[in-house]
């Protein structure tokens, strides 16, 4: 029997699993970890999405990250619309470009020249390529459950959609594609100074998220950016710090900004975007001239800088003011408060780590101490987080299907949002048990 409640959906899902695989354009979107069915978002407002079934929710995963504002903010629609108007794409130069570049170099510590792209994935592929070519070296070291996209040499212990399908690696990646490739533990020094001993002249770069969110919210501990920015160099190594998920998110810099560590290289993609196909990675003038046209290391893009994406990103960023970044801290304050609050409660052992409005659940026998790194967030209870996941979901609250992923606030979520999430959990906490893992 159909389930009044999900009927469209369902029958949209088995359509859509006859002609896109799994049903779905990107792997999490498919409530495999939760069980389910994914619902079919007819609209956005706000923070509130409305699925193809006319039920409502306040949602909690923003497009993952990018609309900070909420779902169809006026200014960042108007902007779009405006764009669309002049036509959508010249492949060739505009004045926005330049305006998105100076903002993003005014705004991220060490950011003085910036290149668009289409993708997270683009970014992070491109800064290695980069910093490659700069340094003449070839090994790049990242950490377990760091994401830093889908591209080849990346996608080795990778977090995210890979950590809930409890893929190691993904075939069609060749062991020559990531022979180049070391993987760290997070918050370990002893294996970042093996790597360096190992191979002191060999690495390019270091790539971290530097504060990880795709095994949930797990940042670093006192000390261990500056590390890492003190043995790169010292190594003559560059340091990428992924803030694809965390720019203009947890800060106007960044965690370059909050944390006082400027790396070589950076990338940005999600909020930058406004809700559209816009990432970017920047750096030192020095080492970004080396690319091409003005250097010789190659990167392009049909739609690189796409003009409706740039418009809309641009429309997004100038918003996001001190105040701003106030307001999203307040709101997950209340949301943090709440959900402590509902799980201590119904005696429910969970950890929320949190860095400014970026945070994530973690229910384990360790009750509030949070894991530390990716093998200690694979052995927290994700079956619990299913549960919750669905308990949430039946009322109205569209939190991540996935227990590796953060929460998403936007400014458009009110104290009432806040406070109904709240009073849902509290209800889902009774049921979602209370034992150990
Ligand atoms: C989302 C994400 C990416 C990938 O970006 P896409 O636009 O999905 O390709 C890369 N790095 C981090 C840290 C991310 O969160």
């Amino acid at each position: 029997m159909a389930d009044p409640a999900t009927g469209t959906s369902d029958r949209l899902f088995d359509r859509a699993r006859a002609v896109i695989p799994g049903g779905v354009n990107s792997p999490v979107r498919a409530f495999r970890s939760v069980g389910g069915t994914p619902r079919f978002i007819a609209a956005g407002s706000g923070a509130h999405l409305t699925d193809v079934d006319g039920r409502r929710y306040v949602d909690y995963v923003c497009s993952w990250g990018p609309l900070i504002l909420g779902h169809a903010h006026p200014q960042v629609v108007a902007a779009a619309k405006a764009a669309v108007d002049r036509g959508s794409s010249y492949g060739a130069p505009t004045q926005a470009e330049v305006e998105l570049a100076e903002g993003i170099a005014d705004r991220y510590p060490g950011a003085e020249m910036v290149r668009c792209v289409s993708s997270g994935t683009e970014a992070g592929m491109s800064a290695i390529r980069l910093a490659r070519g700069a340094t003449g070296r070839t090994k790049i070291v990242k950490f377990a459950g760091h994401y830093h996209g889908h591209s080849d040499a990346l996608l080795v212990e990778a977090g995210s959609g890979v950590a809930t399908f409890g893929l190691p690696d993904s075939p069609g990646v060749t062991a020559r594609a990531t022979a180049d490739t070391v993987v760290a533990p997070w918050n370990d020094r002893a294996a970042v100074e093996t790597v360096f001993a190992e191979w002191p002249d060999d690495v390019a770069l270091v790539a971290c998220e530097p504060v990880p969110a795709n095994m949930g919210v797990i940042p670093p501990e006192p000390g261990y950016l500056e590390f890492l920015r003190e043995i790169t160099s010292r190594h003559g190594a560059m340091l990428l710090f992924d803030e694809v998920l965390t720019g203009f998110r947890v800060a106007r810099g960044g965690v370059a900004e909050l944390s006082g560590v400027t790396p070589d290289l950076a990338a940005f993609g999600k909020v930058v975007g406004g809700g559209y196909p816009l990432a970017a990675f920047a750096g030192p003038a020095a080492i970004m001239r080396q690319l091409a046209p003005e250097g010789p290391i190659y990167q392009a893009g049909t739609l690189s800088g796409n003009p409706v994406a740039v418009a809309a990103g641009l429309a997004q960023l100038r918003l996001l003011d001190d105040e701003a970044y106030k307001g999203l801290d307040a709101r997950a304050d209340r949301l943090i408060a709440g959900l402590t609050e509902a799980f201590a409660a119904h005696g429910v052992p969970a950890a929320i780590p949190r860095v400014r409005s970026l945070f994530s659940v973690f229910f384990s026998e360790r009750g509030q101490d949070a894991p530390r790194d990716f093998d200690e967030a694979r052995a927290c209870d994700h079956q619990r987080y299913a549960r919750f996941f669905n308990g949430m979901l039946a009322r109205g609250h569209y939190l991540p299907p996935s227990g590796y992923e953060a929460m998403f606030v936007s400014l458009a979520h009110t104290d009432d949002d806040l406070d109904a999430t709240i009073a849902a959990a509290h209800e889902v906490a009774a049921e979602v048990g209370t034992g150990p893992v």
